[in-house]
This record gives structure tokens, C-alpha cells and sequence, in this order.
């Protein structure tokens, strides 16, 4: 037998986005609950520095992460540590928010903000050398690699685009991919094929990230034709091969983009009445703590709106109304 807890707003997802939806949540005074799977902060748990936040100059990710989720409790945030496992929408236009726990949340509003997870190569050294050279994401460190010589892995879009960003930093950077042509678009391969600080490496797959206590040293390669190994020296390898936004959750059907990212209205409604999204896992053109915040602010007020105009009637109850 499930246990049963009612709330005004139920936030999935503990990272940047999460707990700014629940500060402003504290601050609203609505009855919210914020589930997060592990430990509150979201992606900024496997971030070393973060430069780029407003006011922040150099801020090491665990610590802007311990700050937030001070800051929200400070407000009144309910951060509770539960899986969420699925998101239903009733006829009545209640949520049902189940978690592993066998506990079912129960609200008129979910703010969703699970984030995604960058697909790993899954080889030894990868998880070692995470934020100490390995990366997922260039906007973010990139900057970190100024004058220095690194790599890209991947073929598709990402990869190619974010390889001849980082050509505005790093000295060299060259880009491994395990097939003889790229899935990129024409353009954009066109433009790191003109870069001359990129040097493309057609038929390798990454075997192993080698380092020592400084950080990543090299790679270790594969030829996928002749099966030859080689040792490619870098101090930086970003890896681009696929990003799941974790959308899954929600078990009726939602307006999404081709890869799952969630389709919302400038409100952070998505096609889901009463169901909101923000961060990570919205469309959106870049993903950052910034944009996460933004997402939440705007989506954490439109619910108190949402609400309103529900307790008025204004609100139909229907999926789609
Ligand atoms: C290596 C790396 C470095 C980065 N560096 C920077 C940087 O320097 N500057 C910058 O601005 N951005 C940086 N980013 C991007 C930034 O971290 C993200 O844009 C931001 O964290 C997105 O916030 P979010 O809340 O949408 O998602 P996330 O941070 O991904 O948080 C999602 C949360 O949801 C939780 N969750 C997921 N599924 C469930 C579930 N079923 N039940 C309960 N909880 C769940 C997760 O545990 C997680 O805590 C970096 C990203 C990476 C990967």
C-alpha cells in the first residue's frame, strides 16, 4: 500500500534549476516538496570550477551547490532524498509523482527539472579524470585549456561545433572519431576543416584516458581498421556523444523535440497543463547554471499563477485543454 502526501508543487530534480524553483517556491509560500534521487546540486556536483555564474567570479561547483540548497532551505524548501520513478496526470488534473520509496506525491503542479546525462565512453580513466581534464562541456571549461593541446571525441553536430569553439583557447585540438566521415552537418564541418588549429583523426576509438595526480596526459587509441594502438598526447579530452535529457519520467505523452528535450511555452508550461520544465532538460539554445535558474524562476512564478487561476476555475482539467 502506497503512502499518500498532498502538496500545492512538487519539484523533480535537485540540481541549479530544482532548488531555485524552490527557493522562489519558500518564497511564495506554497506547500512545495523538492525530490531529489542524491545529494541536492545536480551537475554541479561533477563540476570543478564554475566561472561563468554572476557574481561568482571562481566558484568550485560543490560549493555554489551548498550555497543554493542553503539558500533554499533558508526560505522554507521540503528537499526530501527520493527517486522519483513516474509522473502521471490524473483526469481531475492532479499529479501523481511515485517514488522508489513507495511513497506517491500528489499535486495540481510539477516543475520538472531531472537535467540529462552526457553518454559516457564508459573506458577506464574516464570517470578518474572527470574535471581534471576530461569534460562534457566546452562553454563551461573550455577556458581552462588556454594554450594547451586537447581533444574532441564524437562526429555529430556537438562535436564539430564545440571543437572549433575551442579552438579559441586551446592551442591545438583534435577531433577523434571512430568512423571516415562525420555525421555533422556540411556547414559546420566545412568551417573546422578551414580551422587550422584542428586536425581531424578519422577511424580511432578512445581505449584509455592516462594521467597522473596533475590531471589527464593522453590517450590511448585504436585504429577501428587495422586495429593498431597509439598514445596521442593531450591535457584535455571533451567528449560529445550523445546528451539524454532524462524526460522519461512522464508517463502520458508531451510535446518533445527529436531527442527528448522537453517543448514548453515561455511560461515553462510544456503541452502538459499544470506540468512545467526547466534547465537542462528544456529545448533551449545552450545549457548552462544561468539559463537552469532562469528556466526555474520564470517556471516557480507561473505556477503560483497556474494555481491561482486553477482554485478560480480559469484552469480546464483536461490533458491538452
Ligand atoms: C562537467 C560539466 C561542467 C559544467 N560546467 C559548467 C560551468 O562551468 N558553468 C555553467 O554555467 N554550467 C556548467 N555546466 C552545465 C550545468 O551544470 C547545467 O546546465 C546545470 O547543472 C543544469 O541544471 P539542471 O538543474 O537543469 O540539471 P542538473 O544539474 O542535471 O540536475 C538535475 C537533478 O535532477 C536529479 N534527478 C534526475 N532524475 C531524477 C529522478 N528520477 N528522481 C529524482 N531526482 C532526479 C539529478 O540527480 C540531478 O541532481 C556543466 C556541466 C557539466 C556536465
Amino acid at each position: 500500500m502506497s503512502r499518500i502526501e498532498e502538496f500545492e508543487l512538487i519539484i523533480v530534480g535537485g540540481g541549479p534549476a530544482g532548488l531555485c524553483a524552490a527557493m522562489y517556491a519558500g518564497r511564495g509560500m506554497l506547500r512545495a516538496v523538492l525530490l531529489e534521487r542524491g545529494v541536492p546540486g545536480g551537475e554541479l556536483l561533477n563540476t570543478e570550477w564554475v566561472d561563468d555564474y554572476p557574481g561568482f567570479e571562481h566558484v568550485l561547483g560543490r560549493d555554489l551547490a551548498h550555497k543554493m540548497a542553503a539558500h533554499a532551505v533558508a526560505f522554507g524548501a521540503d528537499i526530501r532524498q527520493e527517486n522519483v520513478e513516474s509522473i502521471v496526470r490524473r483526469e481531475d488534473g492532479i499529479f501523481e509523482v511515485a517514488t522508489s520509496m513507495g511513497t506517491v506525491y500528489e499535486a495540481p503542479a510539477v516543475i520538472l527539472t531531472a537535467g540529462g546525462t552526457p553518454t559516457k565512453l564508459g573506458v577506464p580513466g574516464e570517470l578518474e579524470y572527470a574535471g581534471r581534464g576530461v569534460s562534457y562541456c566546452a562553454v563551461c571549461d573550455g577556458a581552462f585549456f588556454k594554450g594547451e593541446t586537447i581533444a574532441v571525441v564524437g562526429g555529430g553536430d556537438a562535436a564539430v561545433e564545440e571543437a572549433d569553439y575551442l579552438t579559441r583557447y586551446a592551442e591545438k585540438v583534435y577531433v577523434i572519431h571512430r568512423r571516415d566521415e562525420f555525421r555533422a552537418s556540411k556547414i559546420l564541418q566545412e568551417r573546422i576543416f578551414a580551422n587550422p588549429k584542428i586536425e581531424v583523426i578519422w577511424n580511432r576509438r578512445v581505449l584509455e584516458l592516462v594521467g597522473g595526480p596533475a590531471g589527464l596526459r593522453h590517450l590511448e587509441l585504436e585504429d577501428t581498421v587495422t586495429g593498431e594502438r597509439h598514445t596521442l598526447p593531450v591535457t584535455g579530452c571533451f567528449i560529445f556523444i550523445g546528451f539524454s535529457p532524462n524526460s522519461g519520467l512522464i508517463k502520458q505523452h508531451v510535446a518533445h523535440d527529436a531527442s527528448g528535450y522537453l517543448i514548453t511555452d515561455d511560461r515553462m508550461m510544456t503541452s502538459i497543463p499544470g506540468l512545467f520544465a526547466a534547465g537542462d532538460l528544456r529545448v533551449q539554445l545552450t545549457r548552462q547554471v544561468t539559463t537552469a535558474v532562469g528556466d526555474a524562476t520564470t517556471a516557480a512564478i507561473a505556477v503560483e499563477k497556474f494555481l491561482k487561476d486553477r482554485r478560480s476555475g480559469a484552469v480546464g482539467a483536461q490533458v491538452g485543454v
